[in-house]
């Protein structure tokens, strides 16, 4: 798709300012709930690659390609709040590197997405507007937490977006609009100028409509960068990938077995016998302590947010109230700023990193601990398959207005984190609908470094 349309704008069949603005009126009418703001910067982006072509000047990888942002991305001059009040009035004072590296290709950014609250979600309840609701259907939530990112790219609002996924947040929103989203290697992307939440899991990621697309614009924001010292070079890979004729695919058992109720397990039992029938070896393995890998993240991730919204203070960013003394500024700007959501993250971070040893169930250790078993079990278990196969969540999108229990929002994320635990890339893409046509997506992961044989099995999956 984004091929087809740098084509045309390359042989001048139109301009980019003409190309731009069917995105800028479907922006402009969404309903979803998906777009906080239209940038009307837009313009001149769109003006500068004209002259550029005007001029015959060589033009960007994504030359006048609209890419809309997720909230928690910072693009110099343009507000940003995270979908937070905390940050109601901020403007990013610098663009972050995914968004340098976006411009620098030629890349037109158009709007800002809605998400929720600092990202902290599994479905799109949390957003500033409300629940972001389905591409497919008003009365579904579209999956969190970059919520609007996934609609924007479900609705063709943009040709691609970018969004945050430190459990799941691009997969699972991707999978419940039918879309690709990716979540890449762990060092793969710059995480400088996205808002921080959970450091040592979250990678920013792309969603777009096919893996061609997906592929082009992961390749555009990575590479190492040097305000990002988690950011890495990739080592050399070469991606051996004959066709399916010997692949080995691993079906984690502890994982496949979560799977058996769920109405779609026939629907990917199916896949892989497809799969089998052309040529691929199924591999049973097992990942013993993956089904540890919630409460490994929900005792990680607070932690890690406790002191990454530390910052919000009322002093430097944002939203700021009167109040008599800076005790009473921190408490009253926090308290009318962060949602339920946060809060509930910030004092559960809080007690994980207070608690005394001889009394608490986690500490910090055990915690990060078991994050290393994890992603040792996933390393062993890539000594023995290519790839591993799994859903991208339990089913299609929930009902919206449905009674909150936050631990079932939390589940959500069951088959999504492991790879965040790991570190390992991995992308979700479309592989059926229900009965009322809602989507449902599948999970490719593979070992870390190796997205080139991912996107490989992800487009022989997709045809
Ligand atoms: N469901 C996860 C959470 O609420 C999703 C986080 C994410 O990937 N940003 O923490």
């Amino acid at each position: 798709m984004i091929k087809e349309y740098i084509y045309k704008i390359k042989s001048k069949q139109i301009t980019v300012t003409e190309a731009v603005k069917p995105f800028i009126e479907k922006c402009k009418a969404d309903k979803k709930g998906a777009i906080l703001e239209v940038f009307d910067s837009w313009k001149e982006l769109a003006k500068g690659v004209d002259e550029k072509i005007q001029k015959g000047e060589p033009l960007g990888r994504l030359a006048g390609v609209p890419i809309i942002l997720k909230d928690n991305i910072l693009y110099k001059g343009h507000r940003a709040g995270a979908a937070s009040k905390i940050l109601d009035g901020f403007i990013a004072p610098y663009s972050a590197t995914v968004v340098k590296k976006l411009l620098a290709e030629d890349a037109i950014i158009i709007a800002r997405a809605d998400m929720d609250e600092f990202a902290m979600g599994g479905i799109g309840r949390y957003a500033y507007q409300g629940p972001t609701k389905n591409a497919h259907s008003d009365n579904h939530h579209a999956g969190g937490s970059s919520s609007g990112s996934a609609v924007s790219v479900a609705l063709d609002y943009c040709l691609a977006s970018l969004g945050s996924d430190t459990a799941g947040s691009v997969r699972y929103p991707a999978a419940l609009n039918g879309i690709v989203g990716v979540k890449p290697t762990y060092g793969a992307v710059s995480r400088y100028g996205a808002v921080a939440f959970g450091s040592n899991l979250e990678q920013i990621g792309v969603f777009a409509k096919t893996i061609t697309d997906t592929k082009l614009v992961l390749d555009v924001i990575s590479g190492k960068c040097e305000f990002d010292a988690t950011s890495k070079r990739p080592p050399i890979q070469a991606a051996k990938f004959d066709g399916l004729e010997g692949l080995r695919i691993g079906r984690v058992k502890e994982l496949y077995e979560a799977f058996l109720d769920s109405p779609f397990a026939p629907l990917y039992d199916g896949i892989l016998d497809n799969l089998k029938k052309a040529g691929a070896k199924i591999v049973d393995i097992s990942i013993p302590n993956v089904t540890k890998s919630i409460n490994c993240y929900y005792a990680l991730a607070p932690t890690q947010a406790a002191s990454n919204l530390a910052r919000f203070d009322g002093v430097r960013y944002g939203r700021s109230v009167d109040a008599d003394t800076l005790a009473e500024l921190y408490e009253k700007t926090r308290s009318e700023g962060f949602g339920t959501e946060v809060k509930r993250r910030i004092l559960l971070g809080n007690l994980m990193l207070s608690a005394r040893p001889e009394g608490r169930e986690f500490n910090e250790k055990e915690i990060s601990n078991m994050k290393h078993q994890i992603a040792t079990e996933f390393t062993s278990a890539f000594k023995k398959v290519d790839v591993m196969i799994m859903p991208t969540g339990a089913g299609t999108a929930p009902q919206i207005g449905q009674p909150i229990d936050p631990v079932d929002d939390y589940l959500v994320d069951l088959f999504t984190v492991p790879a965040n635990l790991s570190g390992s890339p991995a992308v979700s893409i479309p592989c059926g609908a229900d009965e009322n046509g809602m989507p449902l997506g599948l999970q490719i992961v593979t070992d870390l470094w190796n997205e080139e044989l991912m996107f490989k099995i992800a487009e022989v999956l997709s045809v």
